[in-house]
């Protein structure tokens, strides 16, 4: 059995589809939202609505399983995690209860989702600063909030590995993106945001953009069905046992640069206008691939361009089902 928990979210609904799609049957998924507000019920699986900062729910939720990847965090773009520090914080509750009750079960890989914020922050004051490698986790300076509790959370997994024995696999996650992610309501990130507000400006008929700072900030992004193909590679890969590495593409591009391929997409050129108080992150932000290639012979590999055209369309039938009162994927904020 292979329990996927934040199932009910962007990433590990996917997951869970990944799985079913390549032939397993015995699958467990669990999220704290209602089954209503799931981004995608998957048929066939054991579906549980179960709040995992409870340690009996944990206990619950990996009894039979045999491999467990936690997906589940209260997160979203800047917006979120700059705003709501303790809520990031409290998702340590999360992955200490259930690694705990993984071992106690018996339960054979364990893995931890984590993310570039746990990077030390002072690497990345520049937008042209070089790419992160996995080591420059430490001296320790990462994200406040929600990249120290992934930070931490790292550390719980490293140490159920030195200590007990446990397998544990970790990935650091660069931006994804793709369809069934958050596009509206506060946790969405950039490429999402950039295409609902650009789907907006035309369905409007107007001309302006809103953009979050300068524009000059950069990042990579990663396209989600290279995000699945990377986690199940990670987690059944033997010399990255509790081995943080990164998972993202190493295609760094200006805020700026993906409004113009979001303008392409949808066929506008809108006026930009900064809003420099607003909250925009590290001033830049890329994925050293040297270990990764070298580990696996693979890294996320997929063009924004082409990731993009695929989620902004996904977009547009969302933003239209909404304006035609049909369910779309929604959000708890
Ligand atoms: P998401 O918000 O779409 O999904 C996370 C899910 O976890 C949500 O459905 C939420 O309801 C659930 N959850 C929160 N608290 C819970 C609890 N106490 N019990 C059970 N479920 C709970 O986010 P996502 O983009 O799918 O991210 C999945 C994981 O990947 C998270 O750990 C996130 O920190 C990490 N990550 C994501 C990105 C990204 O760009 N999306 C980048 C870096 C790291």
């Amino acid at each position: 059995m292979i329990l996927v928990t934040g199932a009910g979210g962007f990433i590990g609904g996917a997951l869970v589809r990944y799985f079913k799609d390549k032939g397993f049957t015995n699958l467990r998924a669990v999220d704290k939202k209602p089954l209503p507000l799931w981004y995608q019920i998957v048929d066939g699986v054991d579906n549980i609505s179960m709040d995992l900062t409870n340690e009996e729910y944990c206990k619950i939720a990996v009894k039979g399983a045999r491999e467990v990847y936690n997906l589940a965090a209260d997160m979203g773009g800047m917006g979120f995690i700059e705003r709501f520090r303790i809520m990031c914080l409290r998702s340590i509750l999360i992955n200490t209860h259930l690694i705990e009750a993984a071992y106690n079960a018996g339960v054979e890989r364990y893995f931890f989702s984590s993310s570039a914020c746990a990077y030390n922050t002072k690497l990345q004051e520049d937008p042209h600063c070089r790419a992160l490698k996995e080591t420059d986790a430490y001296p320790a300076y990462a994200e406040r909030g929600y990249g120290w509790e992934k930070l931490v959370s790292e550390m719980f997994c490293q140490e159920y590995t030195a200590e007990r024995g446990m397998k544990t696999a970790i990935a650091r996650f660069h931006n994804v993106y793709g369809p069934w992610g958050t596009w509206d309501g506060g946790r969405e990130k950039a490429p999402a945001a950039m295409c609902r507000k650009v789907i907006e400006a035309k369905a409007a008929g107007g001309h302006d953009i809103e953009i979050w700072g300068d524009g000059e900030q950069t990042r990579s992004f990663m396209y989600i069905d290279d995000c699945l193909v990377g986690i199940d590679k990670i987690m059944h890969c033997e010399a990255l046992n509790a081995t943080p590495i990164n998972l993202g593409t190493s295609e760094m591009i200006s805020i700026n640069e993906l409004v113009s391929v979001t303008e392409e997409i949808g066929g506008v050129k809108l006026k930009r206008h900064y809003k420099l108080d607003a909250p925009k992150g590290v001033a830049g932000r890329n994925s050293d691939n040297t270990m990764i290639k070298s580990v696996l012979g693979w890294e996320p590999s997929l063009p924004i361009k082409t990731g993009l055209k695929t989620t902004y369309q996904w977009i547009e039938g969302q933003y239209n089902d909404r304006k035609k009162g049909l369910r779309t994927v929604k959000d708890i904020a």
